[in-house]
């Protein structure tokens, strides 16, 4: 199909942040069309048989706190398109040498239960938090902005500041919370030591309370297909196969919204960008890779912990010191000896993953960009480390490094798998320094990914911002495009007719 098209909207991606501005666009009114490079929609949320024959694989995300109860996914009512929600009664596990683990429960109150003498710390910074969640992420999943939720959002603000390595010292007193909160933290992708990490593990730690952390039936590309069958019904266009290389192949007319990051927006759309902006694009920072493996196992894996079993999630890491050493290391370009592995068992939850009752397991861990090292041993020594006898169950597997992973996306530059670094500068100033970070200082051109606000994570919310960005700044001038695109369309059908 030719890329030039009558449509109001251009939307280059099909990631969760594409599919969120276009569906925010669709019901504005607007006619949209997604061009998406590979066979089938949804970036990095995407699954698929990696290994064997009946074994469905998360290819990308898999676990998805923040696709729930946040401004953008309230709206749409995906149940309609197939979507169903598995929610694991414990979203996280942390298991430890000794056999035992630290476990968040999706209840507070139970969760409580098991981090003995750092119980009342725990509830006192997460119960108001996690309790606030829906009203929260209207604001923590903004660009800078005066937020509706001052007091609640001012408490969070305080606290996010922290390293997290300095904050797990100071509010906890035993090795097992703080750990947790490392482990928590981790998600940054940054060493522990750097300001703001803490923001990170206070969102996962309150998501893990309300709403929880789910996994959808059926693997992560349902979701994809729920969204992409939502934009449909709206009367929006998701055209696969279909690399965007350059601004020339699209219509001039159009709205045009990048669901890529920095470095692809500036080989496609250079031509177009006042040269300031096109140099602080180049400055853009992105940030370590990951090394990702997926495993089809002949039964459960078998965690020395029993609770462990109850959780989606669990992280391998061993206490605060070791997971901020390999954080740290894989900052300072190294390999980490023992990495912080973040491991999902979605078959535990969601029978349907793996045939005749065997199971599925997804892991990963944080490497240097653009690395090639193979990190199977390391991340299955860890696995084992927690879970002996996890080896013999292994039936097949199926490993990506970074390469394989920007092959299979190419957002994820160097296996960067959150649109470019989250250090303090870069989680605010997104991908560059702008109180409206979506718009370009160009006509009609929009940054949608998740390099701008609120970065990684599906939540939708950037592709969501973007489109609200538009409709609000270009107004009048798509109500125009909107009319001009419409009457080329009744145009069309008219000669299509007279032509047949
Ligand atoms: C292995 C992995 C595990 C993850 N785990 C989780 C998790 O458990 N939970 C969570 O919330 N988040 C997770 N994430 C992060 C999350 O998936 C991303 O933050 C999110 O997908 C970003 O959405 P996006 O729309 O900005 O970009 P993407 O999802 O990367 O989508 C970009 C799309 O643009 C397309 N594209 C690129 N170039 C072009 C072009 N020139 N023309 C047309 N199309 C193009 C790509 O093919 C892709 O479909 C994970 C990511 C990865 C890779």
């Amino acid at each position: 199909m030719s890329l030039k098209s009558s449509h109001d909207c251009v939307v280059i991606g099909s990631g969760p942040n594409g599919l969120s501005a276009a569906i925010t666009l669709a019901r504005a009114g607007r006619s949209v069309v997604v061009f998406e490079a590979k066979a089938r929609p949804g970036g990095a949320v995407s699954s698929a048989e990696l290994t064997l024959s009946g074994f469905v694989h998360d290819i990308g995300s898999a676990i998805f706190p923040m696709a729930v109860d946040t401004p953008f996914f309230r709206t749409v009512a995906l149940d309609a398109y197939g979507l169903e929600w598995i929610f694991p009664p414990a979203s996280v596990a942390h298991p430890f040498d000794d056999g035992t683990a630290v476990v968040l429960y999706r209840s507070l109150d139970e969760t409580l239960k098991n981090l003995g003498a750092d119980a009342r710390a725990y509830e006192r910074i997460m119960r108001p938090l996690a309790d606030k969640w829906p009203a929260l992420s209207g604001d923590i999943l903004r660009p800078l902005h005066v937020p509706r939720h001052g007091l609640g959002f001012a408490g969070f603000g305080l606290l996010s500041m922290w390293p997290l390595s300095m904050f797990a010292r100071c509010w906890f007193s035993t090795g097992r919370v703080r750990a947790l909160f490392a482990g928590l933290g981790a998600h940054s992708i940054l060493p522990l030591n750097y300001p703001f990490t803490t923001a990170f593990a206070l969102v996962m730690g309150m998501t893990a309370h309300n709403p929880g952390w789910p996994i959808p039936r059926g693997g992560s590309g349902v979701l994809a297909r729920a969204l992409t069958s939502y934009l449909e019904s709206l009367g929006g266009e998701v055209v696969t196969s279909s690399p965007v290389d350059s601004l020339d192949a699209l219509s001039p007319g159009s709205v045009v919204f990048f669901d890529l990051t920095p470095r692809q927006i500036l080989r496609i759309a250079s031509s177009r960008l006042p040269e300031g902006y096109r140099r602080r694009l180049e400055r853009y920072r992105y940030g370590p890779g990951i090394f990702k493996v997926d495993w089809a196992l002949d039964g459960p894996i078998p965690w020395k912990a029993p609770e462990c079993s109850l959780a989606g999630t669990v992280h391998l890491g061993g206490t605060l010191q070791e997971i901020e050493f390999s954080e740290s290391e894989v900052g300072r370009g190294i390999h980490p000896a023992r990495p912080f592995v973040l491991c999902a068992q979605q078959s535990l939850f969601d029978q349907g993953r793996a045939p005749g009752g065997r199971h599925t397991a997804w892991a990963y861990c944080h490497v240097p960009g653009g690395s090639s090292f193979d990190m199977t041993g390391r991340i299955e020594d860890q696995i084992e480390r927690f879970a002996p006898g996890f080896r013999e169950t292994i039936l097949a597997r199926r490993v990506m490094n970074t390469h394989e992973l920007e092959t299979f996306d190419a957002n994820l530059v160097g296996g960067d798998i959150a649109g470019g670094a989250q250090d303090f500068w870069q989680l605010f100033a997104r991908p560059v320094a702008s109180l409206n970070p979506y718009a370009m200082p160009a006509q009609g051109l929009y940054l949608c990914s998740s390099s701008t606000p609120p970065g990684a994570g599906v939540h939708g919310m950037c592709g969501y911002n973007a489109a609200m960005a538009a409709l609000k700044r270009e107004g009048e001038a798509l109500a125009r495009a909107s009319f001009r695109g419409r009457q080329s369309r009744r145009w069309n059908r008219l000669l299509q007719r007279w032509c047949s």
